[in-house]
């Protein structure tokens, strides 16, 4: 038998590992195949042959119990080696559900061999990955998510999920020139869910498709009649609309769109699609999805950047109209002079690349007279309105933000 880094090479007729060994890795088997055999009151039994493709010995590794059969060689036979820690990382990073999975398969598969061959004894639980703790926690974690999503698909039926408008001031003209779309779900026992929960939940499913068709469908229709109400007068009205890396990597909606708007008679360049960068934004695939997007017309945003995953590469590399600022940045500037510096670099540096910007969160007028002296076009938080719904949003439109006396610096 020789033997590489992760790489083990078997002669016909060596033995892997025997029932009993205890278990530190499982195999994939590159090329060749082996005979996996048990002994089943006192006779030697042949489970099954496996070849090129398949794993073997993986039960083991991720629960500690040791190994429950034999695996002989039947030719040469190259092995690739996956190490414990390998397989356990990427089960405690999986899905609750899934880990709940694995462990009732692990369960099952146990308890089956033991009713088999009688108590194999010896099993040593891995106490990280399936200490009753965890896996209390994943049973609710799992089942509640589970509940939850089937609860979405529902809500979105029964139309529970409303669409609210937070307006944003075009700085320079004083003016509420457009609004954000923000989606809110009043469940029927569990009373208003916050976005940052369900549309979480819906980016780890494809129900975020649906729901963002939804939310655009609801947007439009709004901004058409926002768009009407302002007819004649030469303002212009936009309308802000977040779209998720799942919805990127759905290849149909980003037509689907395009026909939402065509269908309400507007204008696609009076649409901003708000990106977020998150692990599940391909910049090949969003690149290529800016380029068709803007050839249909729309505008595109970067999100809440600065932070997350939302950094200088993203900007430099993804062909975007307009960047928005995090609220994290805006938030400190009563207090303290390294945010005021920070803000001023980043605005900087946005327009030095040609961006229009927008800065979210702006809660205090100070913080508004600021980012107009820094020469930023749009602003956006509680300053100047809450997420409104449908009449409200007319309304500000109509009469102005209350409260909000337009920056000096920025009239004229
Ligand atoms: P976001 O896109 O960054 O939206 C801004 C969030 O900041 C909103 O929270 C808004 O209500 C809140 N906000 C606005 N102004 C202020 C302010 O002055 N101060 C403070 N402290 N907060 C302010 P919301 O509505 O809870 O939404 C949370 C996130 O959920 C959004 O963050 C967005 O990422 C996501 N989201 C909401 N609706 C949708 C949707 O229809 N589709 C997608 N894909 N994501 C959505
Ligand atoms: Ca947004
Ligand atoms: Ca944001």
């Amino acid at each position: 038998m020789s033997e590489q880094a992760n790489t083990r090479v078997l002669s016909s007729g060596d033995v892997l590992f025997r029932e009993g060994d205890r278990a530190d890795c499982a195999y994939i088997i590159e090329s060749g195949s082996l005979e996996i055999s048990t002994h089943s009151e006192g006779q030697h039994v042949i489970i099954c042959r496996l070849t090129a493709g398949e794993i073997v010995g993986e039960m083991g590794v991720i629960d500690s119990a040791p190994r429950t059969a034999t695996a002989v060689a039947l030719d040469e036979t190259r092995l690739m080696v996956v190490t414990r820690n390998q397989l356990t990382e990427r089960i405690a990073q999986a899905d609750p559900i899934l880990k709940l999975l694995v462990k009732i398969l692990l369960d099952r598969y146990r308890s089956g061999l033991n009713k088999v061959k009688g108590d194999i004894g010896l099993i040593e639980r891995d106490e990280e990955l399936f200490s009753e703790d965890v896996v209390g926690e994943y049973i609710r974690h799992g089942i509640d998510k589970i509940r939850l999503e089937a609860e979405l698909k529902e809500a979105l039926k029964q139309q529970q999920l409303r669409v609210f408008y937070q307006p944003l001031l075009d700085i320079r003209r004083g003016q509420v020139a457009g609004f954000e779309a923000l989606t809110r779900w009043r469940h029927p026992t569990r009373g208003q869910i916050s976005p940052g929960l369900f549309i979480t939940l819906a980016e780890e499913t494809s129900l975020i498709v649906p729901v963002g068709l939804y939310v655009f469908e609801a947007a439009c229709k709004q901004l058409a009649e926002l768009q009407r109400l302002r007819a004649g007068t030469g303002q212009p009205t936009f309308m802000s609309i977040n779209v998720s890396g799942r919805q990127i990597a759905d290849r149909r909606f980003i037509e689907q769109a395009a026909a939402i708007t065509d269908r309400h008679g507007i204008d696609r360049a009076s649409i901003k699609l708000e990106i977020t960068e998150t692990l599940a934004l391909d910049l090949a695939r969003t690149e290529t999805w800016i380029a068709h997007a803007h050839e249909l017309g729309f505008q595109v945003s970067l999100d809440d950047f600065g932070t997350g995953y939302s950094s200088l590469a993203t900007i430099y590399r993804l062909a975007v109209d307009y960047a928005k600022i995090d609220q994290a940045f805006v938030r400190p500037l009563n207090e303290d002079q390294r945010s005021v510096e920070l803000l001023r670099g980043i605005v900087s540096l946005l327009r030095g690349l040609g961006l229009k910007i927008v800065v979210e969160g702006i809660e205090h007028q100070e913080q508004l007279d600021y980012v107009a002296q820094l020469g930023c076009d749009y602003a956006q938080g509680y300053l100047i309105g809450q997420s409104l719904d449908q009449d409200e949003a007319r309304r500000i439109l109509a009469e102005g933000p209350a409260g909000t006396q337009v920056p000096a610096s920025s009239v004229g």
